[in-house]
């Protein structure tokens, strides 16, 4: 799975040698992945190792030095139509649900598709009810997003961004800014979506939502791709000392 041996044709998202620096500042290492339609993989490793920057990569937030990108079978090539396929193939859930305030849920739901992609109201609203009873929240649809829990939020931009059927999506530690209490009513939702098929990358800390969830778990450190092993294997012997540090500072 790592290591790029299938065509990326096979794959929703492939990486191959990607570089980046910020300034002098090597973020990305030779970072090589690939996830096939319907994988999860599971991203976690100190902070600062660039995770975040990665995800970003994968969806065109950021630009990269060196290396191939390829998502769905189109592969950046810095200018717009790449890009725009790029961004409409991924959807991406940030740490801060980046919700419209002024908005209700519908229509936080709804505007993306209805006046970005030009999708009429009407059917956009039918899905947009669809997803919201998927996420559990059909009873909030008229509510503003201040009227609502950290973990309705976050379940709001997770419906909302399957709005736009992403291929892949994209999870930035979805969970590190709740109220414990509220981590597992998001992380059920995001483990349906797996069951249902959905191919995903997930940036996060939880553990055992990777034990549950994942097929691969990716460590990264300072840049770098360090392990990348089914997390059974993973979590029962990890092969490198960072790795073992690391498991042991966040159980
Ligand atoms: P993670 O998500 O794993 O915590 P990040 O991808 O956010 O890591 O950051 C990786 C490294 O890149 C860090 O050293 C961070 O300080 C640096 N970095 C992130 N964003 C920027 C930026 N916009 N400009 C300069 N350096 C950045
Ligand atoms: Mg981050």
């Amino acid at each position: 799975m790592t290591g790029n041996e299938d065509a990326p044709a096979n794959l929703v998202v492939s990486l191959d040698r990607l570089n980046k620096w910020y300034g002098d500042h090597h973020v990305l290492r030779d970072v090589s992945l690939g996830l096939a339609h319907g994988e999860r993989i599971v991203l976690c490793g100190p902070s600062g190792s660039g995770k975040s920057t990665l995800l970003r990569c994968v969806n065109g937030l950021e630009r990269f030095q060196e290396g191939t990108l390829t998502v769905c079978g189109t592969t950046m090539d810095g200018k717009p139509a790449s890009l725009t396929e790029i961004r409409r193939r991924t959807g991406m859930v940030f740490q801060h649900f980046n919700l419209f305030p002024h908005l209700s849920v519908l229509d936080n739901l709804t505007i993306g598709p209805v006046y970005a992609r030009g999708e009429p109201e009407a059917a956009a609203i039918a899905r947009a009810r669809e997803l919201l009873e998927r996420v559990r929240l059909s009873d909030q649809a008229a509510k503003f997003p201040g009227q609502l829990s950290g973990g309705q939020r976050q379940r709001v931009a997770i419906a909302r961004s399957l709005m736009l059927t992403p291929d892949v999506m994209l999870f930035d530690e979805p969970t590190s800014a709740l109220d414990p209490e509220m981590i597992q009513e998001v992380l059920d939702v995001m483990e349906e979506l797996a069951r249902d098929g959905q191919s995903m990358i997930v940036v996060t800390h939880e553990m055992g939502f990777a034990r549950r969830v994942a097929d691969l778990v990716v460590f990264m450190d300072q840049g770098e791709i360090i392990e990348a092993a089914p997390p059974e294997d993973f979590f029962a012997n990890p092969a490198t000392d960072r790795a073992r540090d690391f498991l042991g500072k966040i159980s």
